[in-house]
């Protein structure tokens, strides 16, 4: 699949962000390979978890290597980021793709589940996640 058919379908999602934030301290892994945390979405206003009102649109987050200081080459781990958009690169929003890209209906439990997915330099990387059953998959492509 053509990198830009997952452009198309984009879209905003609002999350809570004092719970966002909170998870993001926590996580620390690899894109795709570990999944990104479940965060609760802003519903009539509120947060139903903290009663947060501010929310973080899901094209705002993205993986952010970090690099160890004698490491040159592989990034030693990912971390989870809070941006403005326009700060990250304008192609596809963040440049190595949506930790947050979209929501779709579980196709063992009908829940809402949880698309990611990793641009790296070569081709693309993708992982369904649901929180309600486990269901996991992982596909990926050029
Ligand atoms: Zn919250
Ligand atoms: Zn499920």
């Amino acid at each position: 699949m053509d990198i830009r058919l997952f452009e198309e379908k984009i879209c905003d999602i609002r999350f809570c962000r004092t719970c966002a934030l909170s998870a993001f301290e926590q996580w620390k892994g690899w894109p795709i390979t570990d999944a990104v945390p479940s965060l609760p979405m802003i519903q009539d206003g509120k947060c139903p978890v903290c009663g947060g009102t501010e929310a973080v649109i899901s094209v705002n987050i993205a993986w952010l290597n970090i690099h160890g200081p004698y490491n040159t080459g592989l990034p030693s781990y990912w971390i989870l980021k809070v941006n403005d958009r326009h700060t990250f690169e304008k192609k596809f929003p963040s440049k190595w793709g949506l930790p947050y890209y979209e929501l779709v209906k579980c196709e063992r439990c009908g829940g809402a589940i949880l698309t990611s997915i990793f641009i790296p330099p070569i081709g693309w990387q993708l992982r369904q996640q649901c929180e309600w059953c486990n269901f996991t998959k992982t596909a990926e492509g050029k």
